[in-house]
């Protein structure tokens, strides 16, 4: 498993127990199940974020991908 997958699962598993159960999208706001979830970089990479745990969120893989192709048609 890469270091980024156990980042993923350790921040869904903190999620799920803050909120009993429910891990919502950080971008449509919907349940994220585990076998949809990706991770977001809150603050890209290619304008100063990081990958600490402070600067990712869960999202779907969908919303994920939707989001990078939006930022992509607006540069
Ligand atoms: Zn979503």
């Amino acid at each position: 498993m890469s270091r980024l997958a156990s980042t993923r699962l350790k921040i869904y598993r903190t999620v799920a127990r803050q909120l009993h159960g429910l891990v919502p999208c950080w971008v449509c706001g919907l349940h994220v199940p585990p076998e949809a979830s990706t991770l977001e970089h809150i603050r890209p990479l290619s304008e100063g974020g990081n990958s600490h745990q402070d600067n990712l969120a869960i999202s779907h893989a969908a919303c994920n991908q939707q989001r990078h192709a939006v930022q992509a048609r607006a540069a």
